[in-house]
């Protein structure tokens, strides 16, 4: 099938993987060990850190690895939280946040803290799913201990305003957390510029291994300190014990670093084929939307509103699902597919004032590094094919 799911995982990129055999048979050592072995997997890890930290204007100590970006938003979350030294309860997040973030909010709200989420822009508006700056600076007080803010949506690719969120932020003495996972790789992420104090983020989105990620914790004005989630050997200096992966941090350092180095060519040449894939849809079939921001979107300083790959098509009168299945040679998702099991309608796309038959009725598509001109056009044919199929059908 040809493979259009990108927000969900990429392949790993051979290159990467190349660099991580070495890791898995020879050079196997544990980074805690004294001996050679543990030496030479210390100086890899080392090495990744530093090239990782250096990708987004971090230092190497403001790296924590972890086992991905589930794990670093924990982390961020609970590990500020539930510090017992806090300015207060308050926890501020966005409806359209990823499950990651929303989920163990929700278990500090159970367990008494103040959680407050903010709405976005509707899909009638001007820049559907941008968060309202204004309810945020009114759910900021001076006893909010944590914001949380993704900087890439994982299905509608709008890009949110960190910079003015962190201005914000400061104004109260909050301390910025910020979902970097889908940003890392396709757009440039500079924790200073973004004004972020942690950031999450994950290598099985930019073309590296499954099951590694970071999270970047600032130790400069301020230094943000976190209740560890997970304790035993003290690795990641206590803030996150366990033996490090070490194939997998070499594979993710690398894959940062071919990202870093192909975006500039890689972002046009994606979003070229993102507008051909929408523009195609949009001449074969009838009725259909975009939703979240135009695609051609650009905030004041010029960088684009929604990511370069990503597209939410509408295709009133169908069901997603159904959609999927009529085409079965596109791998694309319904709205819904961002957890496990989860058939519930988007809630991303009813924070944008969608119902949610009409969030069913929505697709993502992501283009990636191998996606083709012929790819594209296959896939609007059997987009065209499987709309008409699923609306015949439907008798709409
Ligand atoms: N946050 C966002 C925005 C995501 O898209 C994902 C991916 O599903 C995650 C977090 C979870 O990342 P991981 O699979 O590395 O835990």
């Amino acid at each position: 099938p040809i493979y259009l799911d990108h927000h969900a995982t990429t392949p790993v990129d051979p290159r990467v993987a190349a660099t991580m055999w070495p890791y898995m048979c020879e050079q196997f050592g544990n980074p805690g060990s004294t001996h050679a072995y543990g030496e030479a997997a210390r100086e890899a890890v080392a090495a990744a850190r530093a090239s990782i930290a250096a990708a987004i204007g971090a230092e190497p100590s403001e790296i924590v690895f972890t086992s991905g970006a589930t794990e670093s938003n924990n982390l961020a979350i609970r590990g500020v939280a539930e510090r017992p030294r806090r300015r207060g309860d308050r926890l501020v997040s966005v409806w359209t946040e990823h499950p990651a973030v929303l989920d163990p909010l929700g278990h500090l709200g159970e367990r008494g803290y103040d959680v407050v989420l903010v709405d976005v822009a509707a899909c009638d508006a001007k820049s559907p799913g941008v968060i309202d700056l204004a309810q945020l600076e009114q759910a900021i007080t001076d006893t909010t201990c944590l914001v949380s803010v993704m900087l890439v949506n994982n299905e509608i690719g709008v890009v949110q305003p960190l910079a003015e969120i962190s201005a914000l932020c400061k104004q109260h003495g909050a301390l910025l957390h910020c979902d970097a996972t889908q940003g890392v790789g396709k757009l440039p992420v500079d924790v200073d510029r973004l004004g972020v104090d942690l950031m999450s983020f994950t290598a099985h989105k930019l073309y590296g291994p499954k099951g590694v990620g970071a999270l970047y914790v600032r130790r400069r004005n301020p230094v943000v300190r976190l209740l560890p989630q997970q304790t035993g050997g003290g690795q990641e200096q206590g803030r996150r014990s366990g033996t490090l992966n070490v194939p997998g941090i070499v594979g993710f350092a690398e894959a940062v670093r071919l990202a870093m180095e192909e975006m500039p060519e890689e972002s046009p040449r994606v979003m070229r084929l993102r507008n051909a894939l929408a523009e195609g849809i949009q001449q074969a079939v009838p009725e259909v939307a975009v939703m979240g921001p135009p695609l051609t979107a650009e905030w004041a300083d010029g960088t684009p509103m929604r990511l370069p790959g990503n597209l939410n098509m509408m295709f009133p009168g169908t069901d997603g699902e159904a959609l999927m299945l009529a085409m079965p040679e596109v791998a694309c998702s319904s709205g819904a597919a961002c957890s496990t099991g989860n058939d519930e309608p988007s809630h991303v796309l009813q924070a944008l004032g969608l119902s949610p038959d009409e969030a069913r009725s929505c697709l993502r598509f992501c283009i990636g590094r191998w996606t083709t001109d012929e790819q594209v056009r296959r896939t609007v044919q059997l987009v065209a094919a499987a709309v008409r199929k699923v609306r015949q059908l439907g008798g709409t």
